[in-house]
């Protein structure tokens, strides 16, 4: 390995002391017979500062560097407290590891916010800036957290397949696959895999795992790869149980992140309240009836809340100390595997978390009772030939259970305040983007 500290192991404490740093030249300043080379690593930045009076080689050498090249400096450390971190380097070597072209495809040092299309073809690049860089470190963080309350919890991790016969909720969203000679899918979610693992006696499974959408969007919320988190859980009383599971492991979540990513959350400008009320349970019903009274809006669609009615709903609960609810019983979305409240048709026992006037998860009480289940699938003309595998599950003895998924993307995105959830993705998919 390369000898080297990252830089926020330099401290004025060790003035005097001999140390070796590498990273990229993210700024360099010529003050006549001194240069200023500030080098960022993933940690932060170190300022090295060459003086052609003391070593005229290393200062000619220094000349070279250029914004971005990546260089490997030794040095002696000095308190200074006109220098950034109160410390900088006086080298005794200098080797440029890795020049970069010019000129470069975006700037990274000054805040010349390039747009969002401009950033993501360039993105190995854009991911370089402090500010970029402390949304994945946060996010790893945020996902250590979460599974951890499940470890906790007694929960099995699960991985389920990516690719099967059919989606999970239906054709439209699918992504088609050749898979050796027969027309296969990309999973949409692994909602019949976790669900026959409650057959199998797992009683509480979760998965951070990959689902696809193919959905034609143009939205600041959606992608067409998603990350998922999935829970899935048996013996509950009904969906309740579940929002509980949801409710506990997401304010831990956001505990941890605010004790933990103190760092990133202040580079990203945020300041994250930790919700320790009870998160408010709301009915649908109630949800219109809050848009209406309070707002004036009633959502295009009849069965869901629309994307303004989500954000009108989050503004409204958030005034009242609560950035995250549960809306409960979506006449709209009937998927078979839902549990229907048996004496209300028009409700199901479907809940979304709405956090910052988003939906970041879906989930419920499932179906157990096979006959039900069927009888479903057949009023939504589901074709049961590609689920016998599921069906056999309940044929041997289905607990009742319940789940839900959440989106680590967009639960990233809010943490962080994000306009866009691309910006919490790596190298985002959409229908316009499949590279890089
Ligand atoms: P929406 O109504 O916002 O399009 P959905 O109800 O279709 O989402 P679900 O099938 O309920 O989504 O998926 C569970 C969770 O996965 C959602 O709450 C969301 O956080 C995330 N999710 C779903 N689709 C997408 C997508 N295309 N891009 C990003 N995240 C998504
Ligand atoms: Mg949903």
């Amino acid at each position: 390995m390369l000898d080297r500290a990252y830089t926020d192991e330099v401290t004025s404490s060790d003035s005097g002391e001999e140390v070796a740093v590498a990273g990229w030249a993210h700024e360099i300043r010529d003050l006549g017979g001194i240069t200023f080379v500030i080098l960022r690593d993933r940690k932060g930045q170190i300022q090295v500062i060459f003086k052609e009076d003391e070593d005229e080689d290393l200062f000619n050498k220094a000349q070279d560097v250029g914004k971005e090249d990546l260089v490997h400096v030794e040095g002696i450390v000095e308190e200074n407290d006109q220098a950034p971190g109160d410390r900088e380097i006086q080298p005794t070597s200098l080797e440029i590891i890795g020049e970069a072209e010019t000129p470069l495809p975006m700037d990274v040092s000054k805040n010349i916010d390039s747009d969002l299309s401009t950033r993501l073809d360039n993105r190995f690049m854009d991911l370089r800036k402090p500010e970029i860089h402390a949304i994945f470190s946060l996010k790893t963080k945020a996902m250590e957290a979460m599974q951890n309350w499940f470890d906790e919890d007694g929960y099995i991790e699960i991985d389920t397949p990516l690719i099967s016969k059919g989606g999970a909720e239906g054709g439209a969203e699918l992504f088609p696959v050749i898979y050796y000679d027969e027309e296969a899918f990309l999973s949409q979610s692994p909602q019949l895999y976790k669900q026959m693992l409650m057959a199998a006696g797992f009683d509480k499974v979760y998965e951070t795992g990959t689902a696809f959408r193919a959905e034609e969007f143009a939205t600041s919320r959606h992608v067409s790869e998603i990350n998922m988190f999935d829970v899935e859980l048996a013996f509950i009383e009904d969906h309740h149980d579940v929002m509980d599971v949801q409710e506990e492991s997401f304010r831990h979540t956001l505990k941890k992140v605010k004790e933990e990513a103190a760092d990133e959350l202040e580079t990203l400008d945020v300041n994250l309240t930790v919700p320790e009320e009870e998160f408010p349970r709301i009915k649908f019903d109630r949800a219109l009836e809050i848009l209406e009274e309070e707002f004036n809006h009633i959502p295009d669609d009849e069965g869901d809340l629309d994307t303004k009615g989500e954000k009108l709903l989050g503004e409204y609960f958030e005034e009242k100390g609560h950035p995250a609810f549960f809306v409960v019983g979506y006449p709209g979305e009937k998927f078979y595997y839902m549990q229907q409240v048996e004496d209300d048709e028009v409700a199901s026992r479907k809940f979304d978390l709405i956090y910052k006037g988003q939906e970041l998860s879906s989930g419920g009480q499932r179906q157990h009772d096979l006959e039900t289940l069927e009888k479903w699938m057949e009023k939504q003309e589901v074709d049961k030939s590609n689920f016998q595998f599921y069906l056999e599950a309940f044929k041997f003895g289905m607990p009742p259970h319940g789940g839900y998924g959440l989106g680590i993307d967009r639960m990233i995105q809010k943490i962080a305040e994000l306009d866009n959830i691309k910006e919490a993705i790596l190298f985002p998919r959409d229908p316009d983007r499949l590279e890089p």
